[in-house]
């Protein structure tokens, strides 16, 4: 039983990790020392708020902004790791889809396989913490980071905590939690600058090509802002690898909708 000044919390599934290790894996009291909402008692615990889907109050579901009361059981659940978007809660609207991304100074390569299957990445290595913050609130964008105080500023609503280290095991976490297999449309932006991919008539670049490339490819695409061409064989070896890691890993299978790959065949 609760305390006459205490609520009973308990925290689910993946959410455990962010815990001190003496609140994991049970319940337990939380001392009710001033008047909180229950955001404020969930991070106060070291949880960041995007982290978390759903909270119920004896068994209700309640928004963050809900004022703890001496007594209550609180259950608090995770963003679920499924290709529904998280936004059947009351705790923040839903992501614009297709998902756009601000990543982290420390995803490079995240970044870059994001913009290769076609979703609108924002990323560069010398963004701060509030610029971060800033670009996810002002373009609806979801913040994509491996920071936890980054992700408990107040201005951040959608964001993803990444727990691997390897890029590849970075973006399975994110096409589990984001519908990326319903939406991807590869090489249709540009992995250096964010940029769209435009087709361009071979004739016009012919002169940017080596011979061999000139020789063995009829279709090209160029980069709007930096103008990078792309063809197949070339920038996008990896390409199809990362097209069936998101195609079969999230979930069990494309999900109606998927568009196919769209790109350049090599004759
Ligand atoms: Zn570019």
């Amino acid at each position: 039983m609760t305390g006459a000044d205490s609520a009973r919390l308990c925290f689910h599934d993946s959410l455990n990790e962010f815990l001190a290790p003496v609140h994991r894996q049970r319940p337990f009291d939380y001392p009710l020392t001033r008047r909180a909402s229950v955001k404020d008692v969930v991070e106060a615990l070291g949880v960041p708020h995007p982290e978390v889907g759903l909270i119920r109050v004896d068994g209700t579901a309640v928004g963050f902004a809900h004022i703890v009361a001496a007594g209550e059981r609180i259950d608090v659940y995770p963003v679920p790791t499924t290709q529904a978007p998280d936004g059947a809660s009351l705790l923040r609207p839903p992501p614009a889809l297709p998902p756009r991304f601000v990543a982290d100074t420390h995803l490079g390569t995240l970044a870059r396989y994001l913009r290769l299957l076609g979703f609108d990445t924002r990323y560069r290595n010398d963004h701060d913490d509030p610029t971060l913050a800033a670009i996810a609130a002002a373009d609806g964008r979801i913040l994509l980071t491996r920071d936890r105080g980054l992700l408990k500023r107040r201005m951040v609503t959608h964001a993803c905590f990444l727990r691997a280290d390897a890029p590849r095991d970075q973006l399975h976490e994110v096409a589990v939690r984001y519908p990326l297999a319903a939406w991807m449309d590869p090489l249709s932006r540009c992995a250096r600058c964010n940029g769209v991919l435009r087709a361009v008539d071979k004739a016009a670049i012919a002169h940017r090509l080596a011979p061999k490339t000139h020789r063995y490819y009829r279709r090209f695409r160029e980069c709007d802002g930096c103008g990078q061409l792309y063809w197949a064989g070339s920038h996008v070896r990896h390409l199809e690898a990362l097209v069936a890691e998101v195609r079969d890993g999230a979930g069990g299978g494309a999900p109606p909708g998927t568009r196919e790959i769209a790109h350049v065949p090599p004759h």
